[in-house]
């Protein structure tokens, strides 16, 4: 998803924050690679010139906050507008007033709409609502039965009828089947074609009129690219849409689609598809996916934090430690209580850009593993914490003893941290040092 996007972002900030200083011209050049890179995955020509300029003039006219380097600086208005390109705040699913709510799907043949339709209703049983899926395809009985064959795999009821040949009767005596038995969502499945055409939007209007859904979702399978936007707006024009669930951006490597909808229809991305599988449907964050793109994990959030919990004058002290290389396990002692500050380590981990997880990650290992390495350097001496190259074996049975762990817990520890120094030695270069207020000339 977004991959060779994301990489080429990538490198136009890896460029950009090798330079100390920015020049207006860097930004510029910077923003015609941008541009390149966004074309290139297929973004709306229009979506990417408002784009571009609007990053742009912020970044010209930015005055650069004191704490962040120029380069992190325009990466976050990048980033902002980025978040603003996918839908900003604006992207979840209303729920009715009255306590029952109604969700219309449409969409074009193929796009995903009848596994989606049991996507959601997957979801929305495991935030406790009751749902109900109606299937109003009646050109394809086989539609039907795949309608049936989710409903089964999910565990949730379906609401259909072979014999009636009116999607409307159908809609409407689903959506009283739905409020009758005590079902508090009914989620329609309507009839796609292989494209748009006037029968098809008379039907859907018709429905649409007749059970006043909460929210009409249109969707759109994201591997079809800018046609998929021409499709949006199609629906959105002559039905009107609330909300997009982008499907299959699990085989989309361009992102076209997801990153050009909203300008262009103004109307938000809520779920997207990642999968064939019927848990495979996620809620849409648009900050979150930005960052994605941006292969920045959640970097901003972590600044934050880490600006929240972590003394300033320490980390200047820690700063100066680091670069002239008497980092001691004294001082790693003194940055995990830090680190510990800032929140559970699931949490801290996520934000973290590199690093993806997959799977289930066992935290609580983590917050143990961290645990044990206090209690490691808690047993210790000054002197050992000053200088580990006097911890001989003897030491080390004592030290484990003390702290109940193995030699092998403490030899594991002494390494990470020798590997630890060698890598600040990479990153105490000039270069990475500089730093200070920054102006255009
Ligand atoms: P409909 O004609 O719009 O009802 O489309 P279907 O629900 O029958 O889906 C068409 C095909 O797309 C099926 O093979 C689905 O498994 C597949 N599909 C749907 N959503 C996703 C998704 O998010 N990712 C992937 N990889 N495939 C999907």
């Amino acid at each position: 998803m977004f991959s060779s996007l994301s990489e080429k972002l990538q490198d136009v900030f890896k460029k950009l924050r090798g330079k100390g200083k920015l020049t207006e011209k860097d930004i510029k050049d910077a923003m015609k690679e941008v541009k390149l890179a966004l074309l290139e995955a297929d973004v709306n020509y229009k979506v990417v010139k408002d784009f571009i300029n609007t990053v742009t003039q912020k970044a010209v006219g930015e005055e650069v906050l004191e704490s962040l380097t120029p380069a992190q600086q325009v990466i976050k208005i990048v980033y902002d507008e980025m978040v603003n390109l996918l839908g900003g705040n604006d992207t979840k699913l209303t729920f009715s007033p009255s306590g029952f709510s109604i969700y219309m799907m449409v969409g074009l043949q193929g796009s995903g709409k009848t596994t989606t339709a049991g996507k959601l209703a997957a979801l929305l049983k495991k935030q406790g609502k009751k749902p109900l899926l109606i299937a109003c395809d009646i050109y394809r009985p086989a539609a039907i039965k795949q309608l049936e064959v989710v409903a089964e795999k999910v565990g949730v009821s379906c609401y259909a009828d072979y014999d009636k040949k009116d999607a409307v009767k159908i809609a409407v005596e689903g959506v009283n089947f739905a409020k009758s038995n005590r079902f508090d969502i009914a989620i329609v499945d309507t009839a796609g074609r292989l494209h748009i055409n006037e029968e098809l939007m008379n039907e859907l209007v018709a429905i649409k009129s007749a059970i006043k859904p909460t929210e009409i979702l249109l969707v759109l399978d994201a591997m079809t690219g800018q046609d998929a936007v021409n499709v949006a707006e199609a629906f959105n024009n002559q039905l009107g849409i609330d909300g997009i669930i982008m499907t299959k951006l699990d085989g989309d490597t361009r992102g076209g689609a997801a990153l050009s909808v909203k300008a262009i229809t103004g109307k938000p991305i809520k779920f997207a598809g990642m999968g064939e599988k019927m848990e495979d449907l996620e809620v849409f964050y648009p900050d979150r996916m930005a960052s994605r793109i941006l292969g920045m994990g959640d970097i901003l959030t972590l600044i934050e934090k880490a600006q929240e919990a972590i003394d300033q004058k320490k980390a200047e002290e820690l700063e100066k430690k680091l670069r002239s290389m008497q980092f001691t396990l004294e001082d790693f002692l003194d940055q995990l209580k830090q680190i510990k500050k800032m929140g559970p380590l699931s949490q801290i981990i996520s934000m973290i850009p590199g690093i993806k997880l997959k799977g289930d990650v066992d935290f609580d290992a983590g917050e143990k593993e961290l645990k044990k390495i206090e209690a490691i350097i808690n047993s210790m001496t000054k002197e050992e914490r000053q200088d580990p190259s006097i911890i001989n074996s003897s030491r080390k049975r004592r030290i484990a003893m003390g702290s109940g762990t193995t030699v092998q817990d403490v030899n594991r520890l002494l390494k990470q941290f020798e590997d630890m120094k060698r890598m600040m030695k990479q990153f105490s270069n000039p270069s990475f040092a500089k730093k200070g207020k920054f102006k255009f000339p």
